[in-house]
């Protein structure tokens, strides 16, 4: 495996608050990274700045033959893109202008690029119909058709579930598994949901605006930092998890997870 995207000591400021504080990582091609944290803790700064919305303030990302273009995204929820004027079409091809500057129209292999992305998520039928009179799920397959309408490699979501019920959640999950396993796409995803993190993906990355823990969710179990996720998603839950099977991290894991209480 070879990594495709690596940050090295990426800090990004707005003005003079630091949202994200000297993030080294690298992600490995063919890899499933959940970004776990708290509200606020600079998720969504990270992947703005992955796809190239936001500029640093110091440290670098480094793509390897990999180009801005050819990183499909999905943005977080907000209501304007929820009530976009447009039909299932014309929202799954925006997702191809990455390529074409300013083109004023599209052309043929975006075209296909556009319908091959819609087939995958099963939404061809839903093509002429206008993005805002659809389901929540259905709209969330159209934006996932559009961010895979510019790539093959690598998509970033950021908390693509948000704004879905379970069974639909449960859906979109098993979609991006098999993108992932079957087509071979890198996927990098913000998750509010703790639980569904670890079950889906293969890497943890959990933030504080510093980089906190990243590795394998069998490693993450044993940390505190999972133990007061699950606290926040679920409080009973957590402190009976803590009694049955939490044990203290050692003072060493701790420094080296830079995490202290
Ligand atoms: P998360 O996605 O983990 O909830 P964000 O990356 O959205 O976190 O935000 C990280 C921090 O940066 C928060 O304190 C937030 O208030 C702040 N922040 C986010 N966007 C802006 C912005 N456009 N201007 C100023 N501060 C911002
Ligand atoms: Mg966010």
């Amino acid at each position: 495996m070879s990594v495709m995207l690596e940050t090295r000591g990426l800090t990004v400021r707005y003005e003079h608050h630091i949202a994200c504080d000297n993030l080294s990582f690298a992600l490995e091609e063919g890899d499933y990274v959940a970004i776990v944290g708290e509200n606020g803790s600079g998720k969504s700064t990270l992947v703005k700045t992955l796809v190239g919305l936001l500029k640093p303030s110091a440290g670098e990302v480094i793509l390897h033959n990999l180009s801005k273009k050819e990183i499909g995204y999905l943005p977080q929820s907000t209501p304007v893109q929820r009530d976009f004027p447009a039909t299932v079409s014309e929202v799954v091809l925006t997702g191809c202008i990455g390529g074409g500057g300013f083109l004023p129209f599209y052309s043929k292999g975006q075209k296909q690029a556009a319908q091959n992305a819609m087939e995958l998520m099963n939404i061809s039928p839903l093509s002429k119909k206008s993005f805002r009179e659809l389901s929540g799920g259905q709209k969330q397959r159209v934006l996932l058709a559009r961010a895979l309408c510019a790539t093959k490699k690598l998509l970033i979501l950021d908390e693509p579930a948000s704004v879905l019920d379970p069974v639909i959640t449960h859906d979109l999950y098993s979609i991006l598994k098999m993108l992932n396993e079957t087509r071979g796409i890198t996927i990098l995803m913000v998750s509010h949901d703790i639980h569904c993190a670890v079950e889906q993906a293969k890497t943890i990355l959990h933030m504080d605006k510093e980089l906190l823990y990243y590795g394998t969710p069998e490693g993450y179990f044993q940390t505190e930092l999972y133990q007061r996720m699950v606290g926040l998603c679920h409080a009973d839950y957590s402190r009976e998890h803590t009694h049955s099977h939490g044990h203290e991290l050692h003072p060493e894991e701790k420094e080296e997870n830079g995490h202290a209480d």
